[in-house]
């Protein structure tokens, strides 16, 4: 079958550019190439010439198709091979193997309740496929159990987390004390570090004291100025937790300077209107907050109406004018700068598809392509839920169960949750310019508890379009810096 070439073409200003998937290269190519090679592989040389005749001179545009031709030929670049098998690239030995001994990172649902309401939570009956809030807690026997499969799995991890997620996983204080107490006593084991997740209402002198005496890194949920913060993140009575957060947050800072600073950080929910500039200036102003690291989220607005009402035409625009601003800022700091931008509201908006495309391998893409951005169910990460069941991290909540407290990782379970996912994402995959750029893993092809590739399908479309954009803006930054992306050398990946 003729096929035109595995390609995506992007502009910028100065500049057009093909990004070859089979060779994993960005190439600066020039307006005639970019016109011409559509057709190319699929319909003769005198049709496209005939198609472009009026743009481009006959003897232009055999040149360029002879140029395509012979680059595919010498370099493998154009070239319209297709992978066709996807795969995991681990051996069938490995990923036994892997299953035995390789966990690094274990989440407990230590509760699941909570003593907020968020408006936008998974939890708050807004979505049509999400459990509802909920008054489970794990008990210490599940979470011993859990912590000993733990420990007896982590033979071949260099150093090994374990984190707490709710719910508000401070309310079941007493699970995550003698959690981090049990952890701690065991011997041989690689070095610990702890995560707790939280919305920051309930961080008492007595757990700041924990906290701070077991270096356990916080996540503090804080959505922007209070005004901001207190539309959605509410106790059940609407009365925002802003001014409780914030306060409960200096109280820390004055116990321990030193683990604030460098062990407290902040993840933000952006959800519609999504005030952008606003909550910028204040994740870069505020003295609490303007020196800690920052993750960014924006909330699910699938399987939901709840934002119908906040997120019309005049609003998406103003999004994307906010966006487009953050974007030239981000943009200029990058170029001035070898370190990377300044500050992390714009590292969390733009940087992390950028540092993928980055660290690029630049190697040929041969016949097999991994199944996108998914990490093997069981191997690294491992969510238990307060009835001990397992599932591949926190992120899926209770979809796809591979095995309990009790019995253990279930491999047939993780096998066929692999093989489901290549069965229902080969054909689109083997055929997607964004193949070898791709983070796209369970977390996006679920509904409720089930794989739907409907909804992947939904998520293909947004991803692309995000890749697109960081195709694009990675280039205007490397036509200006090429030494732009350095620092990335540097970063270390967890
Ligand atoms: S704090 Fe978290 S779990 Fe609790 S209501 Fe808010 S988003 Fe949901
Ligand atoms: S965007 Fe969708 S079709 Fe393309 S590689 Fe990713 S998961 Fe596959």
């Amino acid at each position: 079958m003729k096929q035109h070439p595995l390609i995506h073409k992007f502009k910028t200003v100065a500049n057009h550019y093909v990004y070859d998937v089979n060779t994993n290269n960005i190439v600066r190519t020039n307006e005639i190439l970019h016109d011409v090679i559509d057709g190319y592989g699929t319909i003769p040389f005198s049709a496209i010439a005939s198609k472009w005749a009026k743009k481009y001179d006959a003897k232009s545009i055999e040149q360029c198709l002879t140029h395509i031709q012979e680059s595919c030929k010498s370099q493998g670049v154009f070239s319209s091979n297709r992978p066709t098998v996807m795969k995991y690239p681990m051996c069938e030995h490995h990923f036994y193997e892997s299953l035995q001994g390789g966990l690094s990172d274990l989440t407990l649902n230590a509760t699941e309740r909570c003593n907020l309401r968020c408006k936008y939570c998974t939890y708050s009956g807004a979505y049509y496929y999400e459990r509802h809030h909920s008054t489970e807690d794990m008990s210490w026997e599940t979470a011993k159990k859990a912590i000993d499969y733990f420990y007896s799995h982590t033979q071949s991890s260099e150093k090994v987390y374990m984190s707490f997620f709710g719910g508000e996983p401070l309310l079941n204080f007493d699970l995550v004390k003698r959690s981090v107490e049990y952890a701690r006593g065991f011997a041989n084991w690689p070095p610990i570090v702890f995560h707790l997740d939280t919305n920051g209402t309930t961080l008492s002198d007595e757990i700041s004291g924990f906290l701070i005496e077991n270096d356990v890194i916080l996540q503090v949920s804080i959505d922007g100025p209070f005004e901001i913060h207190d539309r959605y993140r509410v106790f059940g009575n609407g009365g925002g937790t802003f001014h409780l957060v914030h306060k409960n947050l200096e109280r820390i800072r004055k116990m321990d300077r030193d683990y604030y600073e460098s062990r407290v950080s902040f993840a933000a929910t952006l959800a519609p209107p999504c005030e952008l500039l606003e909550t910028y200036r204040f994740f870069s102003s505020d003295d609490l907050v303007a020196k800690n690291n920052l993750n960014i989220n924006f909330v699910d607005t699938y399987d939901t109406d709840f934002f119908r009402m906040l997120h019309d035409r005049v609003r998406r625009s103003r999004l994307s004018e906010h966006l487009g601003a953050l974007r030239k800022e981000y943009l200029e700091v990058t170029v001035g700068s070898n370190s990377g931008p300044a500050h992390q509201f714009l590292k969390g908006l733009f940087e992390r598809p950028l540092v993928r495309i980055h660290r690029r391998a630049l190697n040929p893409m041969g016949a097999h392509c991994p199944p996108n951005g998914i990490c093997v169910p069981g191997v690294r990460r491992l969510f238990v839920d307060v009835a001990g069941r397992f599932y591949p991290c926190e992120k899926v909540g209770q979809a796809f169960c591979i095995g309990h407290v009790d019995t253990g990782i279930e491999h047939p379970k993780v096998r066929s949750l692999l093989e489901q996912y290549i069965h229902g994402s080969t054909q689109d995959c083997t055929s997607c310019w964004a193949v070898r750029l791709c983070s796209l893993c369970l977390a996006q092809a679920r509904r409720s508890r089930d794989l739907d590739f409907g909804r992947k399908k939904d998520n293909c479309s947004v991803e692309r379009a995000n890749l697109h954009d960081s195709l694009v803006l990675y280039a205007e930054i490397m036509e200006r810096n090429p030494k732009a992306f350095d620092f990335v050398e540097d970063m270390v990946f967890e």
